[in-house]
């Protein structure tokens, strides 16, 4: 028996329990590589940005108007002063200000030596050219955007582990950066196994069935960024699954199998990766769901995951996105869990944490909802199709009634 093999042939183990298991043992990829801006979006960040200037760069003004000094003000009297120049935005006023004078300026234009205070135009009146008549008297200092409001110097603004989002490019962008270090891409392989699975373009046997698996998955993985090998199907033969298990380790970071690997499957499938990897057979005490197989083949991760369509999404949201996200590198990967009251009965038995198929709605009055997706069994797809998120209810709890509160997981990475 291989090392740290962990048989709990007749144990259920609870689903947060595996998911501390797998996630426990994951550490980042290594590589790194120098994208450009543009191509860092959805990478990771591999190392910490730091600010090497202050921003917004200069004191600019927050509004169209008039900008002066503050020392003007005399309590809410009026204030006529003599309109001297003007600052536009990347057009800056060189010239001086002094007592009783003004400049017209815009929006995100430099406020120059010599004012402190913008009052804007909605508050200002025009007697004539030269001058301007304010009405309303802002506050000293008010409608002025202080240099390094948003950023200073030396400061730490995105953390290694951070997923790039549009705003993060931004972000990069007002600090004149072109390259970021990322974390490499991960490699993921998978096959489907099965003798009574055919592929896409091949005619249906009596008994056979298309390998859909292979396209969910595929869909998964798609959203998460990765390289694909997508390695077929394997026929349920113990030359062709070890070679298949082989190729697929040497090439790729994780890989990803479903079928083979409940009860009563053919015993080689568990035979050879135990003799090629050090691999766990867990049962989960989850519907849809149950059995896993989780451990490393060679270099690469390895998961195991049930054959029915709808386990293969269940198991592969809970498990193995978050093992892929903590691979790639990221710090937050469990999925989000929300609450929202269920308008409809939902029936379970007591036993295991149920995954439903919901429909996730926000009521007029902004309550969010929950609803069934339609028929709960693991090999139709039609409720994961129309679903929106997974409904999470205990393993020790029962049905839930109309109106209770239940855990809501919106769906992140399926759906579209
Ligand atoms: P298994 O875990 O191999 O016993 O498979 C459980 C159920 O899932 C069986 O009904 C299989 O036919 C079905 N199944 C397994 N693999 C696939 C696949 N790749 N695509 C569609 N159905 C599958
Ligand atoms: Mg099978």
């Amino acid at each position: 028996m291989s090392p740290n093999l962990n048989h709990s042939d007749n144990l259920f183990l609870s689903v947060s329990e595996v998911q501390q298991r797998i996630i426990s043992d994951i550490k980042a990829v290594d590589g790194i590589e120098q994208v450009d801006l543009r191509h860092a979006l959805g990478r990771i960040l591999a190392a910490d940005v730091i600010a090497t200037f202050d921003t917004p760069p200069c004191d600019n003004s927050g509004m169209d108007g008039y900008a002066f000094h503050s020392k003007e003000i005399k309590g809410d009297e009026t204030l006529t002063l003599k309109v001297v120049g003007q600052s536009f935005a990347g057009h800056i006023y060189n010239g001086e200000i002094k007592p009783g004078e003004a400049i017209r300026i815009m929006t995100g234009a430099q406020v120059p030596a010599g004012v402190d205070t913008v009052v804007m135009q909605e508050h200002t009146k025009k007697p004539d050219d030269e001058t301007i008549l304010i009405t309303t008297i802002p506050k000293p200092f008010a409608n002025v955007r202080k240099a390094g409001d948003d950023l200073i110097t030396g400061q730490t603004f995105l953390a290694a582990g951070k997923q790039l989002s549009p705003t993060d490019l931004a972000f990069l962008a007002t600090q004149g950066i072109a390259e970021v270090s990322v974390k490499r891409k991960l490699r993921v392989a998978f096959f489907s196994t099965g003798d009574e699975l055919r592929s896409i373009g091949e005619t249906l046997a009596e008994g056979d069935i298309y390998d859909s698996n292979r396209y969910s998955i595929y869909g998964l993985l798609k959203n998460m960024d990765v390289d694909i090998i997508d390695m077929g199907v394997i026929k349920d033969d113990r030359q062709a699954i070890e070679d298949a298990f082989n190729t697929a380790a040497s090439v790729a970071d994780a890989v990803i199998t479903s079928g083979g690997v409940s009860v009563g499957e053919a015993d080689f499938v568990k035979e050879t990766l135990e003799k090629l990897g050090r691999i766990n057979f867990w049962k989960i005490s989850m519907k849809p769901g149950k059995p896993l197989a989780f451990g490393t083949l060679g270099n690469s991760l390895f998961f195991g995951l049930p054959g029915n369509p709808v386990s293969v999404i269940a198991t592969f949201y809970q498990f193995v996105q978050p093992a892929l996200k903590r691979m790639k590198g990221q710090n937050i990967v469990l999925p989000m869990v929300i609450k929202a009251k269920t308008t409809e009965f939902l029936k379970k038995r007591p036993g295991r944490t149920d995954f439903q198929r919901g429909i996730l709605e926000q009521a007029e009055n902004g309550e969010l909802t929950v609803r069934n997706a339609g028929t709960q069994a693991s090999h139709v797809l039609t409720a994961m199709s129309n679903a929106n998120c997974f409904i999470v209810l205990p393993a020790e709890g029962g049905s839930v009634e109309i109106g209770e509160m239940v855990d809501v997981q919106p769906f992140e990475g399926l759906t579209g």
